[in-house]
């Protein structure tokens, strides 16, 4: 249609405060975190906010050290939770220049979780100046070793004193940053998956679908009895025993004719990798499929020969190949090929700048 239904589209640019870190990382600091910087353990210079509130709306917007947030113990958050988040890379390219991938799809996911949790919807724009502003303050940061990242996470939570339950009047939008090294260091490991029988991650009309701290609190003990099972992950089922997702992580089914099969539920997270993947592989003339699976299809389908790969995806890891499914009482090797590493590095190479971006889905910061 020729009208514009995108609220975002007429908005004016935020004016940022920048006030610098007078206490930045010297080069040569920096330069020796980024030549190891794990995950999510190193901090970047600087923070950006943006506040909300009832009355005033999106307001106060800042790049500022990067340093302890000053909250009112009463604040909810604290006590009810209302919290979201994002997570999202930026990639240094060969020529120097530095990239996010996809960012309106994380800004849109933002605005979903945020409908779920009572909060404000950011408006894109402000989403994506947000991460151009703290790239500005911070691009150094941005390593420029194979499979190295600088990853955002941008989250919103509710900082208004007050313990009545009910949405908060006055909420707080950040936007931090956290090199990040090479996940697999020497190669991509295959996982083994500890299948969750007890603990739900989410239920039907739940928070599964929204990116929330309390689904991520829920995960810990499940967590924690995978690694008792000398398992790296947990799969969680639904209700009726179908297969929902990781901890952190979409799943993928290759099944013998081609077919790419996922999950689809409103109680999992829609991951932007997973669609990503999904679009190479159809570009590939794959077919692609969301729809139930359950447990019984996936281990009959890996006996009988049907499922050929299975493979977990995600910001952090990208695509992991899954080489094990283990449970109470039984332990099913997965077969595994060649096609989800195929993928995974056709995505890296378009997110590091080796390949073409045929789908437009890089943004210069
Ligand atoms: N599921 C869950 C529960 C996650 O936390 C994540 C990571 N954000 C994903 C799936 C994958 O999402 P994405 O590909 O957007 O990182």
């Amino acid at each position: 249609t020729l009208i514009d239904s995108n609220p975002d589209s007429d908005l004016a640019p935020l004016e940022f405060a920048v006030t610098r870190n007078l206490a930045a990382k010297s080069p040569a600091q920096r330069e020796e975190i980024l030549a190891a910087p794990g995950f999510g353990v190193h901090f970047t210079d600087h923070m950006v906010d943006i506040c909300w509130s009832v009355r005033g709306g999106w307001h106060r917007p800042r790049v500022s050290p990067y340093g302890p947030i000053s909250l009112d113990p009463a604040a909810a958050v604290l006590h009810y939770g209302q919290e979201i988040f994002e997570g999202i890379k930026a990639y240094r390219h060969a020529d120097g220049s530095v990239h996010t991938f996809r960012p309106d799809q994380n800004a849109r996911r933002l605005q979903r979780s945020a409908r779920r949790l009572a909060l404000p919807e950011l408006p894109a724009p402000y989403f994506i100046q947000a991460l151009t502003e703290l790239i500005a303050a911070d691009g150094a940061w941005v390593p420029s070793g194979e499979d190295q990242s600088l990853y955002l996470r941008p989250f919103m939570f509710a900082k208004e004193a007050f313990l009545g339950v009910r949405p908060a009047h006055k909420v707080a939008f950040y936007v931090i940053a956290s090199p990040a090294g090479a996940y697999f260091k020497g190669g991509v490991q295959p996982v083994s998956i500890w299948l969750s029988e007890d603990y739900a991650r989410a239920g039907k009309g739940g928070t599964g679908a929204a990116k929330t701290g309390g689904n991520y609190a829920a995960s810990l003990l499940p967590q924690s009895e995978a690694y008792e099972n000398e398992c790296d992950q947990v799969v969680f089922l639904d209700a009726d025993r179908n297969v929902e997702e990781l901890g952190g992580m979409n799943i993928v089914f290759v099944h013998k004719d081609g077919t790419l099969v996922t999950p689809q539920s409103d109680s999992i997270l829609e991951g932007i990798t997973r669609d990503s993947i999904l679009q190479l592989a159809v570009d590939r003339g794959h077919k692609v499929e969301g729809r139930d699976v359950s447990l019984t299809e996936w281990r009959e389908g890996v006996a009988s020969g049907d499922i050929v790969e299975v493979f977990a995806c995600g910001t952090a890891a990208v695509v992991t190949p899954i080489g094990l499914l283990k449970g109470r009482g039984f332990f099913d090797e997965q077969p595994t090929g060649t096609l989800a590493l195929e993928l995974r590095q056709e995505l890296t190479d378009i997110q590091y700048g080796r390949a073409e971006d045929k789908h437009g889905w890089l943004l210069r910061l």
